[in-house]
């Protein structure tokens, strides 16, 4: 069964509609990313299957569960940020912890939680250090540590990479896919880089002015790209 589905999902923003009927269906344990040039919708569908916004019409599915109507701090669900958002007056520790915190886990299983993910993410040393005396690289991996800590059914990423540099991005692109290869979490990936897309991804959806232009693993779209939207979007350098 599909771990995540989206079934003709619609958005609108007053009177604009932005997002136009999308079908998605994402299996257990896939990596799959959004791609499309700035203002498609890839953002506003990741915060609609997070439930930052409402839907306004269609269904998403999380698991076994319709999750139209569910907040989404009853969602199964973890997200990663472009401006990773820590919170600047808590240690790496505390911040890891806080969304635990907040679902009022039993103190014990979180400090358990914190330092399994601080060892997977090679962060045992700065669980003390706030995020003003961390580099950058080291920020996005906190930021990573507070998705895993929870074990979510699934990952959300908005552009987790667009803030660092070239050399620390082709680094990152490395550590996610090697995450994922490890904890094997369903994950939904945005980004306007289709070089992220297709070094990254299981499967790729390309959209455009909120439709999807296509749907396939990399080398489908690259050698059957559906139209020339797809060919000119997945063939050129970003
Ligand atoms: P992307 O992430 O692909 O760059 P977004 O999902 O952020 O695109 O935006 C899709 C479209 O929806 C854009 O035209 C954007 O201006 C519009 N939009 C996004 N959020 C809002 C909002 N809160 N109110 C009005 N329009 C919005
Ligand atoms: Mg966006």
């Amino acid at each position: 069964m599909a771990s995540v589905e989206i079934r003709d999902v619609r958005k609108a923003f007053g009177s604009t509609q932005v997002i136009h009927g999308v079908n998605i269906e994402i299996e257990d344990g896939e990596f799959v990313i959004l791609v499309g040039p700035s203002g498609c919708g890839k953002s506003t569908l990741l915060r609609m299957i997070a439930g930052l916004e409402n839907i306004s019409g269609g269904e998403v599915r999380i698991g076994d569960r319709v999750v139209n109507d569910v907040p989404p701090k009853e969602r199964d669900i973890a997200m990663v940020f472009q401006n990773y958002a820590l919170y600047p007056h808590m240690t790496v520790a505390d911040n890891m912890a806080f969304s635990m915190k907040l679902r009022n886990a039993p103190k014990p299983e979180i400090e358990q939680r914190v330092s399994k993910a601080a060892g997977i993410l090679g962060l045992e040393k700065l669980l003390d250090r706030y995020p003003r005396q961390l580099s950058g690289g080291q920020r996005q991996r906190v930021a990573m540590g507070r998705a895993i800590v929870r074990d979510p059914q699934v990952f959300l990423f908005d552009e987790p990479l667009s803030n660092l540099d070239a050399k620390l991005r082709v680094q990152m692109r490395t550590e996610i896919k090697e995450l994922h290869q490890r904890l094997k979490t369903t994950t939904v990936y945005v980004t306007h880089d289709q070089i992220e897309a297709m070094t990254m991804a299981d499967k790729i959806v390309v959209m455009h002015d909120g439709i999807v232009e296509q749907m396939g693993a990399p080398l489908e779209l690259y050698d059957r790209p559906a139209n020339l939207f797809v060919a000119g979007f997945i063939g050129s350098p970003s």
